[in-house]
């Protein structure tokens, strides 16, 4: 009889696509071909004995879908095989994922370094959540290797970043800063978003934690909101596993079935991504109405070597500066017709947004421009429409936005 508590094991031999498309895959005694959902809160025992064994640890079965579901499972175990960890959670959104990662492990008096060019709320759970539960935390300028060492404090545990940053696209070199955070025996969490775990591997890297917003790339196609954080099984067994089980920011069976789904064709998707975002980056370079082109594939990234080093290749948010100001901007982008105005990214439609008054605008001025978000930043998620189509919207909207 087919053991429906455990998920098939990933061979470790099988490449990224077979990892992708069968890695975790539960079947149950129907024979299903795609993977089942199991939208179910609890499960039944068969006997008093068989529920006492399950609470004590002694059975592997499932208690509650607060803590485990197949269907999350085969999303956990298929993320684990394309991330290469030994254990993961999921979580309702990435926010979930980032939050957990970092409260599950800090306590009152411990200090986490950050860089300071961050996704908006995760900014905001490290510098304004943390330290209200007396953890203290200090941001820094992720680029400079001297400031992470200048900030560390003796109670410094955690170093957390993301790479590429929102929305400039600043990179952090992920060896460099581990064997820093490494060498206090603090732990590095990785929020990995923007590269997708296609492109960049944190953990072979040195990242101790990886935590993406599933929302993004991995769904891919602006269905659900979810997350994930993978790491080792010290790490979820020791902090994780009880933190998740109690506080409860669990991922719904659904979603992690739409999660599951989208994994199969991530690859796919990702690689027309990134063949897009290089085109069209390369088009915006050319434009005289563009002073700046930010996007981690290109040779003029500020930080293109080390890209190069820890990234396959640039993924698909481009950020640019128009020349003119917020009044020429907005002329852009409400002049756009295939590329639509969202804040989100890493979807197959092409997105637009202007952080400086979206999702960066609760940040004072001083701050925004300290992290090169000035009112003629625009940033594109470059998505799966034809690229062709999608240079003659810009190159209109940018006619337009000159008038
Ligand atoms: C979107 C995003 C998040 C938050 O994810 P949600 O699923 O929206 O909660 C966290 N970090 C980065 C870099 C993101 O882009």
């Amino acid at each position: 009889m087919t053991d429906l508590s455990k998920p098939r094991l990933v061979d470790e031999q099988w490449g990224e696509a077979t990892k992708l498309v069968q890695g975790g895959t539960i079947r149950s005694p129907f024979g299903e071909t795609s993977e089942a959902l199991f939208l179910t809160s609890g499960y039944v025992y068969n006997t008093a004995e068989e529920a006492e064994a399950r609470f004590k640890g002694e059975d592997e079965g499932y208690i509650y879908s607060r803590f485990s579901n197949p269907t999350v499972s085969m999303f956990e175990e298929r993320m684990k095989a394309l991330e290469g960890a030994e254990a993961a959670r999921a979580t309702g959104t990435g926010m979930a994922a980032v939050t957990a990662s970092l409260l599950c492990q800090l306590n009152a008096g411990d200090h986490v370094i950050s860089s300071r060019a961050l996704f908006g709320s995760c900014r905001y759970v490290v510098e304004t959540l943390a330290p209200r539960f007396g953890i203290e935390s200090t941001l820094v300028d992720g680029r400079d290797l001297d400031a992470w060492q200048e900030a560390i404090r003796p109670n410094t545990k955690v170093f957390f970043f993301e790479s590429p940053a929102n929305p400039t696209t600043e990179v952090v070199d992920i060896q460099a800063v581990c064997e820093i955070a490494h060498s206090i025996g603090a732990r590095v969490v990785i929020d990995n978003v923007f590269a997708t775990p296609i492109l960049q591997k944190p953990l072979q890297l040195g990242a101790d934690v990886v935590v993406y917003s599933a929302t993004k790339h991995i769904d891919g196609q602006g269905r659900c909101l979810g997350g994930i954080v993978l790491s080792n099984e010290e790490f979820v067994s020791e902090f994780l596993h009880d933190f998740m089980r109690q506080t409860g920011p669990s991922i719904s069976p659904f979603n992690a079935w739409v999660m599951l789904k989208g994994l199969e064709t991530l690859a796919l998707r990702v690689d027309r991504h990134v063949r897009s975002a290089e085109l069209l980056a390369n088009f915006l370079s050319n434009r005289k109405e563009i002073s700046t082109v930010l996007y981690p594939g290109s040779e003029d990234h500020p930080q293109a070597d080390i890209c190069r080093k820890q990234m396959k290749a640039g993924g698909n948010v481009i950020a640019f500066d128009l020349k003119g100001d917020k009044a020429t901007v907005f002329k852009f982008l409400n002049a756009l017709k295939i590329i639509r105005i969202s804040n989100n990214l890493g979807d197959t439609k092409s997105l637009v947004t202007h952080p400086a008054t979206t999702t960066h605008q609760r940040l004072t001025p001083e701050a925004r421009a300290e992290l090169g978000i000035s009112d003629s930043l625009v940033r594109v998620s470059v998505g799966l429409e034809d690229v062709t189509d999608l240079t003659v919207d810009i190159d209109q909207a940018l006619t337009v936005a000159q008038q």
